[in-house]
């Protein structure tokens, strides 16, 4: 039997959900944050295309988001800035936007990694040192945030926000003073950090993107006429009508003027870079290519892999909405089991992942998603999603699927078992809380009470993104770079 399959179908064993699922801490993983920057050269205002482009990056993060926007030929230290808890059609009006005017900003969808939901912990952060007023906005997580802090608070800085990014603000603030140029600035402040980042800087009169050495966190460059455009997916170009220049290298950063873009090395990259591959499974949308490499393709080749190396003998295929809906329908091509919608989603209903308690999460799946109970009736499905964390939302399914009058129900993850912590944006400090660190492929199968589960290997995990170099560490534990060795989630709120 392929070592990731188990096969429960002739003890059809099921054990209720709920009650055998591990019980996580309110924090449990958690997504990345989306980041956007723009300088229309031609000096036309840009907060409305900010928000746009917040809007398509809004799967990056629904806890928060803000705007920051100035004039590159107005006084350098006039920033504005509107920022607020919620989704961006929430925290923006017609209004509001209009007040924001200026040809240079920066924009932040966030949904923590580190760092609590405050109105003081939303980004962009904008401080105003001696060369001007500086927006920052950032995705990832840094893993010396608290060392580098508690130096900075040692020579006299005062902090507001418990997020790692203020340490990056800050330290860009404090190395202008000693630097030639802002480019120099973050140079400096770039060698000191370590961990998973991707930045977009508005200082006074320049747009700045960085993208930390490993490319662990997305960032792409985009033109539309006269603006040229940083984002975390290709996604939000998209949506803009702008076109796809080119992803930032890992290690690099851009610099736009209006005398046009250079780029320059902000540290010295790797040999071996490493794309966070969480970003293919699961983050990213489905239609922005990252790194040469198309999310959509991504899925659909996971599928394909997995229904070759765990067949299954079943009538329909079926996705997790939305999440497993690309890689069932690339098992569907792959073994000709015909695709089903076999769930309705309403659409309207938050995220269910970061619900506090197990009763509470399974109880969100069930508002969100219905079985379509034609569809499964008497029927052997195989039900695919792209992970499985704690096993809540699987064991639901599964469960509903039954009720339903489903007759057998094969589970198809497009990822490998999720056993290792992430420390660079994706928050699994312990690898307590993930289900196949403590349990066999088989326990887990009977845990969340499928007939059988096969995960992807890691070799297919490599084909699906083409060879492309990966940091995989959530699937293997080998981090592209010395991790600390406890639970670093709330260090910044504890010092
Ligand atoms: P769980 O119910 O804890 O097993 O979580 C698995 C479900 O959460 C799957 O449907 C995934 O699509 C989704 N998921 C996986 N990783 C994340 C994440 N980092 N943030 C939010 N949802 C996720």
């Amino acid at each position: 039997m392929n070592q990731q399959l188990s096969n429960l179908s002739e003890t059809g064993a099921f054990l209720s959900a709920g009650t055998s699922i591990p019980a996580a801490e309110a924090s449990g993983v958690r997504e990345e944050c989306g980041i956007f920057g723009i300088l229309d050269t031609a000096g036309k205002s840009v907060a409305r295309d900010i928000y746009r482009g917040l809007c398509a990056l809004q799967h990056r993060g629904q806890e928060s988001c803000g705007i920051a926007v100035s004039a590159t030929d107005g006084p350098p230290k006039n920033m504005s800035v509107h920022k607020g808890l919620g989704l961006v059609s929430e925290v923006f009006d017609e209004n509001c936007l209009a007040s924001l005017s200026g040809n240079l900003g920066v924009g932040h969808v966030r949904y923590s990694t580190s760092g609590s939901t405050t109105a003081e912990n939303t980004q962009p952060l904008v401080l105003t040192y001696m060369k001007g007023t500086l927006a920052l906005a950032h995705n990832g997580n840094l893993i010396n945030a608290a060392s580098l802090r508690r130096e900075q608070e040692y020579t006299g800085a005062l902090f507001h926000t418990t997020i790692d990014s203020e340490v990056i603000a800050y330290g860009i603030a404090r190395e202008r003073i000693r630097s030639s140029s802002v480019e120099e600035a973050v140079c400096r402040t770039a060698s000191r950090l370590e961990g998973g980042y991707a930045l977009v800087v508005a200082s006074p009169r320049k747009l700045i993107g960085v993208r930390d050495p490993y490319g662990l966190k997305p960032l792409c460059l985009g033109r539309r006429g006269s603006a040229w455009l940083l984002a975390s997916e290709s996604c939000a170009l998209s949506a803009l009508g702008a076109e796809f220049v080119r992803d930032i290298r890992p290690g690099e950063a851009v610099t736009i003027t209006e005398a046009g873009i250079c780029s320059w090395p902000v540290t010295e990259s790797p040999i071996r870079p490493a794309h966070c591959v969480f970003e293919y499974i699961y983050f990213a949308r489905l239609d922005s290519v990252i790194d040469g490499v198309s999310v959509y393709d991504a899925r659909l080749k996971s599928g394909a892999a997995l229904a070759r190396s765990c067949p299954a003998d079943a009538d329909l295929v079926a996705g997790v909405p939305d999440s497993g809906l690309t890689a069932a329908a690339g098992f569907s091509m792959e073994s000709g089991i015909p695709f089903a919608l076999a769930f309705c989603k309403n659409s309207y209903v938050g995220r269910t992942f970061i619900k506090p308690t197990p009763e509470e999460r399974q109880s969100a799946v069930q508002m969100k998603l219905s079985v379509l109970e034609p569809v499964v009736r008497d029927k052997r499905i195989v039900l695919v999603d792209d992970s499985i964390v704690r096993g809540t939302t699987m064991s639901a399914l599964i469960r509903m699927l039954r009720q339903a009058g489903a007759k057998e129900v094969h589970v198809r993850i497009s990822s490998p078992p999720f056993l290792h912590p992430c420390y660079f944006g994706t928050d699994v400090p312990t690898g307590r809380q993930l289900i196949a660190s403590s349990h066999s492929v088989e326990t887990v199968c009977s845990l969340i009470g499928a007939d059988s589960l096969g995960y992807l290997t890691l070799e297919d995990l490599g084909e699906m993104t083409g060879g492309l170099p990966l940091c995989r560490a959530c699937f293997d534990g080998r981090y592209p770079m010395e991790v600390p060795k406890g639970d670093i989630r709330n260090e910044l709120e504890n010092l």
